[in-house]
């Protein structure tokens, strides 16, 4: 990809720079903009070198996304967290025009297969609980659970109530992990940092991680994050550029993956599923889009320019 013939160095914004969060004309709106008519530029340029590198040799390219917030709307009940029907419909086109197609979620793979009805696109793979679990072709791998996580949920219910959890404090347990959600409480923000303290103390006597999130602390095992299982399938695949779609501080990493790849000479682009809860995940990404909708938006433009 030649950058110099674009002139377009001088807008460049690094990683967190400002700026890097407000891309030059509306990312969500059509307009053909971006490379190829596409109605999405990306404010940086290693962004645009990693789009025009997907659209250029798609069968070598990899997709991946995250599920809640990015595929699906965030809702108050987890287990009613659908796909948009337009990024359903769009994942099926994609899944025949790129080399790998993948979701990488916090969630259990088999739950977020069920939810998504990803199992009926063709040759994707879903990496569950931030890459420890792997579900391809059917087959679903996912090592046993170390014992911090029977710990964890053993001691969450005394541990929030001594640490005064408000009415609305709901434990999600996720197998391989527990999450204590507050969104359901009369002021979510305040009753995060009240628990946070406590909720790490556990995770630390349990030998486990705390991945926040957007009004969600999870415990969770360590040794593997969205970056590490975005990187080992680009090598895995051979991807030769990637595009990684999320919405939350568990992305992060896998951004950070991504300017790795771009380090070591793999083009990608990082997008992000924006909200008013998104403004740290937006200041490090290449795009942003406006939520789930603008997600599916991206996903059927490309999908359709893919298959042209
Ligand atoms: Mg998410």
């Amino acid at each position: 990809m030649d950058d110099q013939h674009r002139g377009d160095a001088a807008d460049h914004h690094p990683p967190g720079a400002p700026g890097a969060a407000s891309p030059p004309g509306n990312p969500g709106s059509a307009g053909g903009s971006g490379p190829d008519g596409l109605p999405f530029l990306p404010s940086t340029r290693e962004g645009r070198a990693g789009l025009e590198a997907v659209l250029a040799e798609p069968g070598s390219a990899l997709i991946a996304l995250d599920y809640d917030g990015t595929l699906s709307p965030i809702v108050a009940d987890p287990a009613a967290a659908h796909v948009h029907p337009g990024s359903a419909a769009a994942l099926r086109r994609l899944a025949a025009a790129v080399g790998t197609l993948a979701v990488i979620t916090g969630r259990p793979a088999a739950q977020a297969l069920q939810l998504g009805g990803l199992g009926s696109v063709p040759g994707i793979i879903v990496l569950g609980h931030y890459g420890w679990e792997r579900w391809e072709g059917g087959t679903l791998s996912s090592p046993p659970a170390p014992p911090g996580v029977d710990i964890a949920r053993r001691d969450i219910p005394g541990v929030l109530a001594s640490a005064g959890a408000p009415e609305g404090t709901r434990v999600e347990d996720k197998g391989h992990a527990v999450a204590v959600h507050t969104r359901g409480t009369a002021d979510p923000a305040a009753a995060l940092a009240r628990l946070r303290g406590p909720l790490e103390a556990l995770a630390a006597r349990a030998g486990l991680v705390v991945e926040p999130g957007r009004l969600v602390i999870e415990l969770r095992p360590p040794g593997t994050d969205k970056g590490t299982a975005l990187a080992g399938l680009v090598r895995q695949r051979e991807a030769l550029s990637v595009m990684f779609c999320g919405d939350d501080l568990g992305d992060l990493a896998a951004f950070a993956a991504v300017r790795e790849l771009r380090r070591d000479g793999v083009p990608g682009l990082t997008v992000c599923s924006g909200s008013p809860e998104a403004a740290r995940l937006a200041a490090e990404a290449d795009l942003v889009v406006d939520g789930p909708d603008g997600v599916a938006t991206l996903l059927t433009s490309l999908a359709s320019l893919l298959s042209r």
